[in-house]
């Protein structure tokens, strides 16, 4: 077990409003944390944040990244270093095709051009682990893809980047239960010891296969509670209010 991600005392304005007031948390490989918290408690930006999202701006505190300093670090080197975060609604993307989209970003990821037959190979055993047929990947990102379609792509992504840290925004998505099975199998695919997991959600579900280690809720910008995951049912009985 090693320390993947710390953060210290992190406080995130997005203009002049401060959004994260002092949040505190440590992640270890192995690890699947929850955060939950009502709609605008600042779940989304703490992710963002940790992604370097530049609109989110860092005015006190520390983010460690396996044990390295990395508040000033851009998106696209800690990208390169193994975090991941998925977005609550990838856009579609007219005209790059999903196989190539992949293949760009594991290349900008990992600094090497793979080879287009091992891609293939790693693309196509993926696409149907997930039960994704594989003309999609001739098709373009995310155009005219169903809900549980566009998580697939998603869940493929991180598959093929194989972070050590993965973030995946649920909030909003609207998960069908076809889109719940989906994410839940891959989470547990995914992690091993030398991972870890951040996870919004408000579906207990989704959490049924895996154990969560951690449930965080997030309110107004700071952590209230840190539970096991039978936190998620007491919030799924009797709601934030009781926290
Ligand atoms: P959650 O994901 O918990 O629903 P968010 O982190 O998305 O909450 O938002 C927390 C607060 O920050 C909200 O009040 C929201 O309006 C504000 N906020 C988040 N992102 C932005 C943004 N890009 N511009 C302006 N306000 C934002
Ligand atoms: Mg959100």
């Amino acid at each position: 077990m090693t320390e993947i991600l710390k953060i210290n005392n992190l406080h995130v304005s997005v203009g002049e409003t401060e959004i994260l007031k002092g949040i505190n948390l440590q992640i270890n490989s192995g690890e699947v944390h929850v955060i939950m918290g009502s709609n605008g408690s600042g779940k989304s930006t703490l992710m963002n944040a940790i992604m370097a999202n530049p609109v989110y701006q860092v005015t006190e505190g520390e983010i460690l990244y396996k044990g390295e300093k990395i508040n000033d670090w851009p998106t696209d080197k800690r990208a390169r270093a193994g975090i991941f975060m998925s977005f609550q609604n990838p856009d579609a993307i007219a005209g790059v095709k999903l196989g190539d989209f992949l293949r760009q970003a594991k290349e900008q990821v990992s600094g090497q051009r793979p080879s287009i037959l091992k891609f293939s190979k790693e693309l196509n055993k993926e696409m149907e682990s997930l039960k994704l047929d594989e003309t999609y990947r001739d098709r373009y990102v995310n155009v005219g893809f169903s809900g549980g379609e566009r998580k697939k792509s998603e869940i493929l992504q991180l598959k093929i980047l194989n972070p050590t840290l993965a973030m995946l925004d649920e909030t909003d998505s609207g998960l069908d239960v076809d889109a719940v099975r989906i994410v839940s199998k891959a989470i547990k695919e995914y992690i091993n010891e030398d991972k870890a997991v951040i996870i919004i959600t408000h579906h207990r579900e989704l959490l049924e296969n895996i154990k969560a280690d951690y449930v965080h809720v997030l309110k107004d910008g700071k952590i209230l509670y840190t539970g096991d995951d039978s936190l998620m049912d007491k919030i799924e009985e009797k709601g934030y209010e009781w926290v």
